[in-house]
């Protein structure tokens, strides 16, 4: 083993402490790194005037302490630990929480090793301007710099270093202020070791040093007040009384870690994300690569308090015992009404437990044998999605990397769930909140101002779920505002999706180019830098074909005739990477912005404005920097040639899709731009016939559009489907093509870490059901051997009767394929970078560097490919990439679901207001039968919903119908079949929320039902 030492500026007088570790070379082979620290003794303790540090100028915490709490009358500071940061953040953000607080590197390096996104709270909280905190090295200072003893472990050496730290402050402060002689000693203020360890309190006490728990600190506060609500309760112990003492253990323990590690690594554990069952609280599932079918978890016991997005590690049970999941609406709110929220009342728990035990056991026997799949139990979660920290074990499981966000999920609060309503009264009393996505459980919340907060949106967090508690303990966060204020709503929803919206920092504006608006391209010459290497492209006729208002045109197209008898087809693209650099504040963030969002009335930037609808929009009448891709095609669109350059381009007209089209199909116009839309509308016909040929899919999603009253009331009147156009297919084609053409060649030049994106086939059991409901209501067959075959069958797919099934039948069948995702070429196998949807055996995305920033990546790659710039090293390197790919494709997914909860809160808004005048009533078709309900997709406002009937009705699991007997016969309604559906949005009594009721017209009223 090669041994080597790295040292640091050699001081023969310094005192030496030594750290050992290993660490594994490119080449794979171990060494032994020994690195020495040189400790000093001009780390500043940060206390004002203080006699014996040198640099006390620069100090910040006034010698006498803080005198705001009423255990330290002789004033004091606080000295938190690791936990406090991991786990009170909201708390020490507050504004109102100030006090003067000393920050251990120790504690620092903890912070950042264990969570990025708290590490950048923590860096905030220290640079901020009413807070006061002093940032102490002890690490190198001699006299609290701590070396891990033998069998320590790094915990336990760190928690003695933050002892050790604090002891030497309360040292410090005496000997800084020696008496005088003559005069009154002073009293001397105390530091305080602020923990929720019950450990490390103990082994302080042993040693004499000050130190209190985070809940009694606030207590003790002056103005304590609201803040004791913002408190997690994560490391708190649970108070000896005596109902808690008597607590029943509801779910079964965790097992411990490294047991989960262990288990999962010898293939006796399965590890996946937890999804909840957005219909049945009692169940949920774990997708596990092993199984062709998700792990089905049946009941709270079994689900053991995960919680959706969780990464959970469970125990497959013997194939006996294997279930079919349940065909049953079972609804949380409706269930657990009687649940009381403060948990005293232990009978009450256990009439529920039993309820719901009698409900599993009524299911388990309904069950069909024939869909069993693999079942099993939860026995420890490897990383909770509710916190943005790792355990310290499953640090090293590249988990670190996990895009970790803070969870806070948005809720109402249950008024039933009150103890007092007196809104004048500040006692504090627990009530639930109920998280506005169906898949989360309640959360039980201590709070003082519950009364105040009924009616309101307000952010949650969770802190904690112990064995003995039915339900998940959090805390409050913020109020967002009345519920259905379009700001509360708004809000609400960039939250519940992580969508980052803050205002544009100075230092990201400051990348800007300096003339701002005025900024324009430079005449052409030689020497100026913007024309370097370019084309000359201004003379192309050349013109954008967006939708309607579009503000950040990032793509136009020309066509023209080749002399030999060749069409030239380009597609420019806004040339962002132009003005966004690597590793510069603009760039860091947009990477963690990853791609712009779409909400029905709001655009949220990836880019700063000027760049998105100004400089990297290819605006009409004025020249733009582009990036080119150029083809030479056969009159029968065959690539002869393409070819890719930076350009510079003059757009001769932005047109709407519709008036593209109108300018197309007029046969008076015959000019030259004219002609260029019809050339690239034949090819795009062609390309588009090729594509299908070769097993591309047709694949849907309701599409829906909401009309808006103004632009500036932004209140929804109508919701209409979006049309089509050839030349929304058009453009489509030409996009696709270039970002095919720019895959290969970007992979070609780096193989190791181009950015590429796929879309794996789809399990094929991921289609069983939706082949035999075909095949059983409509006696078609579903065949998905491959992409084309699947293609080739959805087309047949066809109801004489009724043009809407095909639609019908091909969202059905998108949702059961997997989504697409970007990837480093470098870190899969080569084949399985095949694009499934689009039968590409190789895709990237390049088209939209303005709002997505994958493609701003691969402008970097191609620009790099073409040897127009070099690749800056970050895109060398394959762990970064996979880092920064991770979380674009993560927002990515956010940034859809946020734009459809968007739509459906403003098809709820017209709804509403349409249903102030009549009733709405509207054709659905049915999607799902339930035992007790029927699951409906009303296409016109591509909403689903579900039909519930609280009357015993007959359901045929086999068959997917439902029964209702009535006086004048029975009235069976099955998948596919078309009905008519009243539509209306209702509140919700006790949490205000607004839901959208549905209740059958036709063939059956089942309002009564
Ligand atoms: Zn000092």
């Amino acid at each position: 083993m090669v041994e080597i030492t790295i040292r640091k500026r050699p001081r023969t007088d310094a005192v030496v402490t030594q750290r050992k570790f290993f660490k594994k070379t490119a080449r794979g082979k171990v060494i032994k790194v020994i690195r020495e620290r040189y400790l000093r003794n001009d780390v500043s303790c940060g206390i004002e005037h203080c006699g014996l540090c040198e640099s006390g100028s620069e100090a910040t915490l006034p010698a006498s302490g803080a005198f705001d709490h009423e255990l330290y009358p002789n004033g004091h500071l606080i000295v938190p630990d690791t936990n406090v940061f991991l786990s009170q953040m909201d708390l020490m953000e507050s504004n109102s929480f100030n006090p003067h607080i000393v920050l251990l590197q120790t504690v620092m390096e903890e912070v950042r090793h264990r969570s990025l996104p708290l590490f950048n709270r923590l860096k905030g909280l220290v640079k901020a301007e009413d807070k006061n905190i002093w940032v102490f090295y002890n690490e190198y200072r001699s006299e609290t710099a701590v070396i891990r003893e033998e069998e320590e472990t790094p915990n336990d050496r760190n928690d003695r270093g933050i002892r050790k730290a604090t002891a030497w402050y309360n040292e410090h402060l005496s000997l800084a202020r020696p008496p005088i002689r003559g005069k009154l000693q002073p009293p001397l203020p105390t530091a305080i070791l602020l923990t929720d360890d019950v450990a490390n309190r103990q082994k302080a006490e042993k040693d004499r040093i000050p130190c209190i728990s985070i809940r009694r600190y606030v207590e003790g506060m002056k103005k304590s007040g609201l803040l004791l609500d913002l408190l997690s309760t994560a490391g708190e112990e649970i108070e000896p009384t005596k109902a808690v003492a008597a607590r029943q253990v509801l779910y079964p323990a965790y097992l411990p870690m490294s047991t989960l590690l262990a288990g999962v690594k010898a293939g006796q554990l399965h590890q996946g994300h937890f999804n909840a069952n957005q219909y049945n609280y009692l169940e949920g599932n774990v997708p596990a690569p092993a199984f062709s079918k998700p792990v089905l978890l049946v009941g709270r016991e079994h689900m053991n308090r995960a919680v959706q997005g969780d990464i959970v590690a469970v125990e497959i049970f013997p194939e006996s015992e294997w279930k079919a999941p349940a065909d049953e609406v079972v609804d949380q709110e409706a269930t657990l009404r009687n649940d009381d929220a403060s948990d005293s009342e232990e009978e009450r728990e256990d009439d529920e437990a039993l309820a719901e035990q009698k409900l599993l056991a009524v299911e388990a026997a309904k069950r069909r044998a024939a869909e069993r799949q693999p079942t099993g139990r939860v026995v420890g979660i490897i990383k909770r999605n509710w916190r943005s920290y790792v355990h310290s074990e499953a640090r090293y499981l590249n988990l670190q990397y996990v895009f970790t966000p803070h969870r806070r999920y948005v809720c109402h609060i249950d008024s039933t769930s009150l103890t007092s309503s007196n809104t004048t009264s500040l006692s504090q009393q627990t009530v639930f909140a109920t998280p506005v996505s169906r898949l989360l459980p309640r959360i039980r919340l201590r709070t003082r101002q519950a009364p105040t907060l009924v009616g309101q949106k307000i952010l949650v967090t969770i802190d904690r779920w112990l064995a003995t508690s039915r339900y998940p303990e959090g805390h409050f966060v913020r109020a967002l505002g009345k519920v259905e204020t379009k700001e509360a709503e708004q809000e609400s929803l960039l939250l519940e999706f992580d969508v980052p919206y803050r205002p544009f920092g100075k230092a990201i504006l400051d990348c800007l180019p300096q003339q701002g608006d005025s900024w324009i391209v430079p005449p052409k010459s030689t020497t100026s830098p913007e024309w370097r290497d370019r084309e000359d492209l201004r003379e192309l006729l050349i013109c954008s074909i967006d939708p309607p208002g579009c503000q950040d045109i990032d793509d136009a197209l020309h066509a023209r005739l080749l002399p030999n008898g060749n069409i030239e087809a380009g597609v420019h693209i806004a040339d962002v990477s132009h003005f966004v650099l690597p590793d510069n504040p603009m760039d860091h963030e947009a990477a963690a912005r990853g791609t712009t969002v779409y909400l029905v009335d709001k655009r949220i930037d990836m880019l700063p404005a000027l760049l998105g609808t100004n400089l990297c929009s290819l605006r009409p009448h004025v020249e733009r920097l582009a990036f080119s891709v150029i083809w030479e095609l056969t009159p029968d669109a065959e690539i002869v040639n393409v070819r890719f350059t930076k350009s510079v381009i003059a757009s001769k007209e932005a047109f709407t899709y519709e008036a593209a089209q109108l300018r197309k199909d007029d046969p008076n116009l015959n000019d030259d731009l004219t002609k260029g839309i019809r050339l690239l509308n034949s090819l795009a016909i062609k390309i588009k016939a090729a594509r299908m040929a070769a097993g591309a899919l047709n694949l849907a999603s309701p599409e829906v559009k909401i009309q808006m009253d103004s632009p500036e009331s932004s209140d929804p009147i109508d919701v209409e489907q979006k049309e089509l156009l050839e030349t929304n297919s058009l453009v489509e084609e030409f996009m696709l093509l270039a970002n095919i053409s720019v895959a290969k060649k970007i992979q070609e030049t780096f193989p190791q870490t181009a950015v590429l994106r796929r879309h794996l086939p789809p399990p094929k059991t991921n289609f069983e059901k939706l082949q035999d409901i075909l095949m059983k209501r409509k006696g078609m067959v579903l065949d998905v051997s491959s992409s084309g075959a699947l293609a080739a069958s959805l087309d047949k797919c066809l109801d004489p009767s009724e043009p809407a099934f095909n639609t019908l039948v091909r969202i059905m069948a998108t949702r059961c394929m997997l989504s697409a995702e970007y990837f480093c070429s470098g870190s899969v196998s080569r084949d399985t970078f095949g694009h499934y949807g689009l039968a590409s055996p190789i895709y990237t995305h390049f088209t939209s560097p303005i709002r997505r920033y994958a493609d701003v990546l691969v402008h970097r790659q191609l620009s790099a490919a073409i040897s127009y710039t070099t690749l800056h090293p970050s895109l060398h390197s394959k762990s970064h990439v996979e880092r920064t790919l991770d979380v674009v494709n993560k927002r990515h997914r956010m940034a859809q679901m946020a734009g459809r909860a968007s739509v459906e809160f403003f098809v709820g808004l017209a709804l509403k207001a349409r249903g102030e005048k009549q009733t709405v009533t509207e054709d659905a078709f049915v999607i799902r039968t339930f035992r007790n309900g029927l699951g409906v997709f009303v296409s016109k406002l591509g909403i689903e919903g579900l039909v519930m009937f609280k009357r015993e009705i007959q359901f045929d699991a086999d068959k997917y119908t439902i029964t209702v007997p009535s006086d004048n016969g029975d009235t069976t309604i099955s998948v596919f079949d078309k009905v008519t559906v009243r539509i209306e949005v209702e509140k919700d009594a006790n949490t205000q929320r607004g839901k959208v009721k549905m209740t059958l017209v036709n063939p059956i009223n089942s309002s009564a039902l």
